[in-house]
């Protein structure tokens, strides 16, 4: 029977203890050493949380394990830690430094007592996410009725998963009454009850759970069966922020951040919208109104724009159709930055007062061509054919239309075209 510490005391920061084994195994194609230890501290990766990280130092040999992973098997926390190589000591310091260090990794001793410590600000970090998705999840199904039916905890992200759907309206009343809990500040309540005490306990659980079960109560918000470390009271909790809630698997997703992480979420926040209202020259309460009018002003401006664009695409195509010189008879243009659907209405306008080719080519020799290309009289296909067996142009269209992108430079396929049309382009 190992002990786990972290079921009794969250805050067991460090801790000694002898080495039950110790082995050289591999992890990710990687030799590492797994430690089983008479009682640990080390919360292993369970129920949708990831594992602690932290040391082992053995007092005999002075060496360090960094420990990276922890996981359960059979009610045994394993541990996987790999040694820290020390820099070593020498008169020419400087040059010993910059030569790789290599230690035969089955010649370590390995320890038989050590001193374990946890990383106790990611422990701290997690514990208060953990505490804050219960008083959720609790609340939730207190006042929805909806279960929590998937849970995940890492150092950057917080998911919950409910089979049933909020408004934006629900969401607030969620969020108020868990902060409501936090400012509280009551003591969160962790125990095992007999066989027979829990039957008349109504407690959450995602699964049928045997054996001894270990509870942890948010008494009037919540009651579930959990394994993991949990904060003393709800205070240490800090603030809980619902940042996202989704449509998933016709429940909903929810992205939760809780204490330092709601805090630094704050931060990073305020400091965009401090910029945005810098850009702006407005003042940060105004920003959301500014940034709608300069969207809206953009969307105008563009759609002016357009309008010019297509005006003088239109003017150019009249002007060379016009001018009666059969020579320019086959207007095609190379341009930048034109819109697909201006072009094919300019082609249109024009199509039907010259007998030849209509077309654009535009973006750039960089990127590329995308072309369009019409005409009443000639067969746009042939075209088309000579395109995609020169350049393997990709694209479609028929007779009277195609287009399609290439990858090739104007000059290219000006020589190209030259073959085909009377050899000018605007
Ligand atoms: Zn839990």
């Amino acid at each position: 029977m190992y002990e786990k510490l972290y079921d009794q005391n969250a805050y067991a920061v460090e801790f000694i203890s002898e080495v039950m084994s110790a082995n050289l195994t591999t992890w990710n194609d990687e030799e590492v050493f797994e430690f089983v230890l008479e009682k640990t501290s080390f919360f292993p990766e369970q129920g949708g949380q990831t594992s602690d990280t932290g040391m082992f130092y053995d007092t005999d040999t002075e060496n360090e394990f960094e420990v990276f992973h922890a996981y359960i098997k059979d009610d045994t926390v394993y541990h996987l830690a790999r040694l820290v190589i020390k820099p070593v000591e020498t008169k020419r310091k400087k040059k010993a430094e910059e030569e790789e260090v290599v230690i035969d990794l089955k010649t370590v001793k390995l320890p038989k007592r050590i001193i374990g410590r946890i990383n106790w600000d990611e422990r701290f970090d997690k514990m208060q996410q953990h505490s804050g998705e219960h008083l959720v999840s609790g609340t939730v199904h207190r006042l929805f009725g909806y279960d929590n039916v998937g849970f995940s905890l890492s150092s950057d992200n917080v998911t919950l998963d409910f089979n049933g759907k909020f408004t934006d309206e629900d969401i607030i009343e969620i969020e108020k009454t868990v902060n409501r809990a936090v400012f509280e500040n009551f003591k969160v309540k962790v125990f095992f009850p007999d066989e027979e005490e829990l039957k008349k306990i109504p407690y959450r659980s995602k699964k049928e759970l045997t054996g001894r079960i270990r509870l942890v109560e948010f008494p009037g918000y919540d009651i579930c069966a959990c394994c993991a470390p949990h904060v003393h009271s709800t205070g240490e909790i800090g603030l809980i922020k619902i940042v996202s809630a989704e449509h998933f698997k016709g429940g909903t997703r929810m992205s939760i951040k809780c204490g330092y992480r709601a805090l630094n979420d704050y931060g990073s926040l305020l400091e965009s919208v401090k910029g945005v209202s810098r850009l702006l020259s407005v003042t940060k309460d105004d920003v959301f109104h500014a940034v709608e009018k300069l969207n809206k002003d953009y969307r105008d401006a563009k759609f002016e724009l357009a309008g010019v664009k297509a005006k003088s695409l239109d003017d150019a195509f009249i002007k060379v159709v016009e001018s009666n010189d059969r020579a320019h008879n086959n207007p095609i243009m190379f341009t930048s930055g034109m819109d697909a659907a201006i072009i094919r209405k300019s082609i249109n306008n024009v199509i039907d007062r010259t007998d030849g080719y209509v077309g654009v080519f535009y973006k750039s020799d960089k990127e590329g061509y995308s072309y369009i290309i019409g005409s009443n009289v000639k067969d746009c296909t042939v075209l088309a054919s000579a395109l995609k067996e020169s350049f393997d142009a990709k694209g479609g269209g028929n007779k009277s239309m195609i287009q399609g992108n290439i990858v090739a430079t104007e000059e290219e396929i000006k020589e190209l075209l030259k073959g085909y049309t009377d050899g000018v382009f605007l």
